[in-house]
């Protein structure tokens, strides 16, 4: 694998270069946030930043997505697909917990038996640079309880290291070798490695927030009927901030919209916190209070994927926490069904 340094202030001309020769998408400042956005000449690409308000798998599963046109002709009905949107693209400034959600939606969206061609499309051709984090940002951080790490290289094909005067390259992946022309400076050796590890082991310690997110699988396996359930979703609003906000969340709708002979198929973001989720035509509702749709979040995160793919689907970046209304805190929930 090959390791460079580069200094540290060359970093945004690099970024603002590639975004010339093709598509970047990069945290920028917007208003108060920090969102990831294409970078576009005179936008300043953000490296010294928390993390984003938005998750960055938008890119792979966008909120809206054309499946497919459609038209009746006289002859039956005519399809065609969409998937020719996906163009190579570079998705710079990840954080490490947002590079993870990756690997764990790559786990959903493409399985051997269930190949999902349009996120495929898009996660083929975008090279994922990932932005360590040398103090992790925020107290609501709990990456290091979900099997991640704050420099950790999951899902990344280049990983940037902030070294103080310079950043350590890392080109993990093929993807990540081609860009090698973008990040050109002196080799690095196994020094990079042990101060590396340095640092690692110094933000890994900076993570106050620790929770028994991997110790509770066996409590979920038999506790479906437990009345602690009844005991956290009575504040919940359903907003679905938290799932909108999650990087692994995936739950999504399709649905048609039809003008004379042509239609559109979309697929859509969607909410497990939301009633309409699970309702059935027959006006019968599967999960029908806050209490069913708040044990699913839980179930689906810290069971049902552990049992799928052996993975717990929340990369611990705080976005629920730090964004619920009504101080509704996942790390709370765990904690608490650890004590079940
Ligand atoms: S459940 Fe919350 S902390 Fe975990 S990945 Fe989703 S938003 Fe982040
Ligand atoms: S963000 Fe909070 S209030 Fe909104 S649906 Fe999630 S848990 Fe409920």
């Amino acid at each position: 694998m090959e390791k460079r340094y580069i200094k540290k202030d060359s970093l945004n001309g690099r970024v603002k270069k590639m975004a010339e020769a093709g598509l970047v998408y990069a945290p920028v400042k917007d208003g108060d946030n920090v969102l990831f956005q294409v970078l576009t000449p005179g936008m300043e690409p953000l490296t010294a930043y928390a993390n984003s308000k938005n998750a960055p798998k938008n890119f792979f599963f966008p909120h809206t997505e054309k499946l497919m046109k459609y038209t009746r002709t006289e002859k039956g009905m005519a399809f065609s697909g969409e998937l020719a949107e996906a163009r190579e693209a570079v998705l710079f400034g990840v954080r490490p917990c947002d590079a993870r959600s990756f690997v764990l939606l790559d786990m959903l969206f493409d399985q051997e038996k269930y190949r999902d061609p349009y996120y495929i499309a898009r996660r083929e051709k975008t090279t994922v640079i990932s932005l360590a984090c040398i103090h992790p940002p925020y107290t609501t951080c709990f990456c290091t309880s979900v099997a991640g790490g704050p420099t950790d290289a999951a899902g990344a094909d280049i990983l940037l290291t902030d070294l103080g005067d310079r950043y350590l390259v890392e080109f993990l992946t093929p993807k990540g070798e081609k860009l090698e022309a973008h990040f050109s400076g002196d080799k690095a050796g196994d020094e990079a490695d042990a101060r590396k590890q340095a640092i690692a082991a110094q933000a890994e310690q900076e993570i106050t927030s620790r929770i028994p997110a991997k110790e509770i699988k066996p409590i979920l396996d038999v506790n479906f009927e437990h009345p602690f359930w009844n005991t956290i979703h009575q504040k919940c609003l359903a907003c679905g901030t938290c799932t909108y906000l999650c990087p692994t969340c995936h739950c999504f709708d399709i649905s048609d919209e039809q003008k004379g002979d042509d239609g559109i198929r979309l697929r859509n973001w969607d909410s497990c916190m939301f009633p309409l989720f699970t309702l059935e035509t027959s006006g019968h509702n599967p999960r029908p209070t806050q209490k069913e749709r708040w044990r699913q979040r839980a179930m689906h995160k810290f069971k049902y994927y552990v049992d799928n793919f052996n993975a717990i689907a929340c990369v611990g970046c705080g976005r629920c926490v730090m964004y619920c209304p009504v101080n509704i805190d996942i790390r709370k929930i765990v904690t608490d069904i650890s004590k079940l």
